[in-house]
């Protein structure tokens, strides 16, 4: 079975008792670390007035049943000094399984999916980092944010078909020309943020707007800006311009947790493709929507 946890710390070193943990984790009989996000410091959530978070989420394969290995997780917990007062207080480590492959649990121990996840930023970054994605392991840095993680005046710009197919080998599955000029409307003179390939895709910087590309690799390009991660972005987007993200796959997953709006064109076929936008829609409310033949534009606006 997948299970993806999320662990927190606020009290003495909190890195290092992150660490200690997904140590801990790993080394149990018949545990598999499969990924580690990044490391965020996050402020408290539900009871304020306590020192800040840093929060981390993980990945890891293994056929432990969920109540044993919920109780595995609170022997960890209190061996790396958790001392349980008042709820949601402050505290050394927290362990909570957020999901367990497709499961749903409603025991009065456990519950599954992690009942909170959805209403937590602190919870779904660190998450979408390593939903289903490529092995990855982190932890050495942490993402500072100011203690809220969503101020960014970030919006996300997709076009999907029925199964929420976005491209096939490195090309986009439709170009429809109503879609390009409302792409061009909405684009032109702002911001637009794209991923290496996508830029790659394109050929050449988009006219009249700031392009930025988000890539580890990449090095000088004329009349683009390059950063190298999301602390590099968020040093370069100001909240009083309209920042959007235009893909591919792997930058929508990583940014989704930071968007506030979404303007998906649908598409009423269904293509095969290899790469998808995928969306927690339980966070997103469709607010308006606009009908054409073969296909819709839809907005979206974070609850
Ligand atoms: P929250 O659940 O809101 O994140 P918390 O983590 O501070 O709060 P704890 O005091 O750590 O709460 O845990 C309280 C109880 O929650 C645990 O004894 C455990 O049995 C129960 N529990 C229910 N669902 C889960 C879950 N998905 N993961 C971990 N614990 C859970
Ligand atoms: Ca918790
Ligand atoms: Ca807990």
């Amino acid at each position: 079975m997948n299970y993806y946890l999320s662990l927190g710390a606020n009290l003495g070193d909190k890195k290092f008792q992150l660490r200690q943990a997904i140590e801990l984790i790993s080394s149990l009989d018949g545990v598999d670390l499969i990924s580690v996000s990044n490391f965020y410091e996050t402020a408290a959530w539900g009871l304020k007035n306590q020192p800040n978070f840093i929060n981390a989420a993980i990945h890891i394969k293994t056929n432990i049943e969920p109540l044993n290995f919920l109780k595995k997780l609170q022997t960890i917990e209190n061996k790396l000094g958790r001392v349980r007062k008042e709820h949601w207080g402050a505290r050394t480590i927290d362990i909570d399984i957020l999901m367990i492959d497709d499961l749903k649990i409603n025991d009065e121990r456990l519950k599954i999916p992690h009942p909170y996840m959805f209403e937590r930023d602190f919870v779904l970054i660190p998450l979408n980092e390593i939903f289903e994605f490529e092995p990855k392991l982190h932890g050495d840095e942490v993402i500072k944010t100011n203690g809220t993680l969503r101020d960014f005046n970030l919006k996300l710009i997709a076009c999907v078909d029925k199964n929420f197919g976005i491209g096939l080998n490195g090309e986009l599955l439709f170009h429809i020309d109503e879609d390009l000029k409302f792409f061009k409307r909405l684009t032109l003179n702002n911001t637009i943020i794209m991923g290496r390939k996508t830029f790659e895709s394109i050929g050449n910087p988009l006219k009249n707007r700031r392009n930025i590309i988000l890539s580890r690799t990449l090095q000088k390009i004329d009349g683009v800006e390059i950063v190298h991660n999301l602390e590099e972005l968020f040093k370069k987007l100001s909240t009083y311009e309209k920042n959007f993200i235009i893909g591919g796959g792997e930058i929508y997953r990583q940014l989704l947790p930071y968007v506030s709006e979404i303007f998906l064109t649908c598409v009423n076929e269904k293509k095969s493709a290899d790469t998808f936008f995928k969306i927690f829609f339980e966070r997103f409310i469709c607010d308006s929507s606009e009908k054409f033949k073969n296909f819709e534009f839809k907005h979206y606006r974070r609850k």
